[in-house]
């Protein structure tokens, strides 16, 4: 009897390939309908001016639910948002094991604590270099230099064939308080033959050429310009972003100053990163209560808000609004950071109101005081010759990124380079194969509290009124016909002009009381028609004095 349905191992991207944000995969080992699923990360993406009032969007794990009972386990690459932000909404309800590394766990659980979230995931160890066997499949954590501690490549190992899922990574020789990438254990897997490896990997710099520059760089720059200012100096950075804050504590301490913090995402990470033996040889940072209490040219300021976030310190201290912080002319602003697209505006307009001030501010434009977390073409290319892979599916960008990356990988000599996007069935062993579309995916909104489905999500409704406003009017008719109460009515998100002739609230008045007057009695005494009859019309006067049609709502009550 022959075994008609061999083994393969296949690749789901469920979320990030064709986007930037929320990433998820999936691995399947196995004959087809019966194989076995572990997934890599679990991330979100954040609303934006299309998502009014969604904060966060979350992989749909439709695909994941058909499966439930053939996968195994998720492993985390880091904690970024990205790649671990929808872990406490989306996987407790497969009640399966979360392997990461210590500082991820201690990341998730600290996450668990602000939300009040009781226990709901189990997370199990994970160290680089220490390979574990999950069902089918032997993973293997591998250190790569990223923009936050123990960021982690995948050596996924199975019969067919081996994989390396890279996460986010750069090959930065002198990263700051953590290891580089480990490009030994690359060149190992890349000279071990024996079975074809495929290359899943990070395209976000790809049409970038050259090296992203490294953490040193930035740490040399930020010595230099808090050596060198006068008075105070304020650094704003991803508060997640240890290696930076320790660039930044060391830079101080060789000024002779202290370093004063403002903002619980930095108390809660540093936290962290401190009780993990990450900060050695840092003095403990002040509170901002003591802010006051230091002299001018003592003082380093490490603050939350390098996104133009409204509420967090720089933005309050920009605005003069903060109750403990005050900058003057002549102090120095770093933002040692960029603005992620879409959170460009908000981050100007704080620079302008402190260059406003005569506060002296200093981007990543105007000196090398950031540098990017991703790999430059420069870096992929020896990525590729370090691990020779058979397959590279370009992930983690969105469709430039990935078209730059494939393009790349072709021009290497990578034999086969496949163009995976959200939803795709890519078989990677044996016989490569792309199978587009075959699994559902989407979006999940988190609305407050609530978890739906864009559709479900009252998004469209609040983009519409976002345009047209909304006009509500309430009128009462007796059973022979008669206007008894009314029209009552309301407007919001209408313009309202005092000088005109005639106001909107006017031409809405006149609107309903011509529209019941040319209706017969007999007709004005059915709700339903008077209703239709003074939408219409409220619309349709409306829309020729303003521009543009509102939302009406109306009410006909019969008494
Ligand atoms: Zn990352
Ligand atoms: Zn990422």
């Amino acid at each position: 009897m022959a075994n008609p349905r061999p083994d393969e191992l296949v690749f789901v991207p469920l979320g990030g390939v064709g986007e930037i944000g929320m990433n998820m995969a999936a691995y399947g080992f196995g004959p087809e309908r019966s194989r076995k699923w572990i997934v890599v990360d679990c991330g979100v993406t954040f609303g934006g001016p299309n998502e009014p009032g969604i904060e966060l969007i979350l992989p749909d794990p439709a695909f994941l639910e058909e499966n439930a009972d053939d996968i195994l386990a998720l492993i985390l690459t880091h904690s970024h948002e990205d790649h671990y932000g929808a872990v406490l909404d989306l996987w407790p309800a497969f009640d399966l094991p979360v392997y990461c590394t210590s500082f991820t766990a201690a990341m998730l659980t600290a996450k668990r604590a602000s939300e009040a979230i009781v226990e709901n995931v189990r997370i199990r160890p994970m160290a680089v270099g220490k390979p574990f066997t999950i069902g089918p499949f032997t993973i293997e954590a591998i250190n790569v230099a990223h923009s936050i501690p123990e960021s982690c490549a995948l050596l996924i190992t199975t019969p067919v064939g081996r994989v390396v899922h890279t996460g986010d990574w750069k090959l930065d020789p002198h990263p700051v308080g953590g290891q580089p990438t480990n490009v030994e254990r690359f060149a190992e897997i890349g000279n071990d033959r024996s079975s074809p490896l495929a290359l899943i990997c990070d395209s976000t710099n790809a049409m970038k050429e050259g090296q992203s520059p490294s953490e040193e760089e930035v740490s040399v720059a930020l010595d230099a310009l808090i050596a060198a200012a006068p008075y105070r100096i304020a650094v704003t950075t991803f508060a997640s972003n240890v290696g930076r804050v320790i660039a930044i504590a060391r830079a101080a301490q060789k000024a002779g100053r202290r370093v004063v913090m403002s903002g619980r995402a930095l108390h809660r990470i540093t936290g962290i990163a401190r009780e993990l033996g990450m900060l050695e040889g840092i003095e403990p940072f002040l509170d901002q209560h003591e802010y006051k209490t230091l002299a001018r040219s003592k003082i380093v300021l490490l603050c939350t808000g390098s996104q133009g976030e409204a509420r967090a310190a720089i933005a309050r201290i920009a605005r003069e609004e903060h109750p403990e912080i005050s900058l003057n002319a002549g102090d120095r602003v770093i933002f040692s950071s960029w603005a992620i697209p879409g959170n460009e505006r908000e981050v100007i307009d704080i620079q302008n109101l402190l260059i406003d001030r005569g506060i002296d501010v200093i981007t990543r434009d105007t000196a090398m005081v950031h540098t990017s977390g991703h790999p430059r073409r420069g870096e992929l290319r020896r990525l590729y010759e370090l691990t020779k892979p058979a397959v590279l599916v370009p992930v983690h960008g969105e469709a430039c990124h990935l078209e730059a990356h494939a393009a790349l990988g072709s021009e290497q000599g990578i034999e086969t380079v496949v163009h995976a996007r959200n939803g795709d069935m890519v078989r990677l062993f044996p016989n490569t194969t792309n199978f587009p579309g075959e699994v559902r995916v989407g979006e999940l909104y988190l609305d407050g509290n609530i978890l739906c489905t864009p559709d479900e999500s009252g998004v469209k409704g609040r983009r519409r009124l976002s345009f047209g406003g909304h006009i509500v009017v309430s009128v009462c008719v007796n059973a022979s016909g008669h206007v008894v109460s009314g029209p009552d009515m309301v407007m919001e998100g209408l313009p309202d002009v005092e000088d005109d002739d005639e106001s909107l609230s006017d031409v809405v008045k006149r609107s309903v009381n011509g529209t019941l007057k040319s209706l017969p009695p007999k007709r004005r005494s059915d709700p339903e028609l008077v209703n239709t009859a003074l939408t219409r019309a409220i619309r349709s006067e409306v829309g020729s004095y303003w521009g543009r049609k509102p939302n009406v709502s109306v009410f006909v009550h019969r008494v």
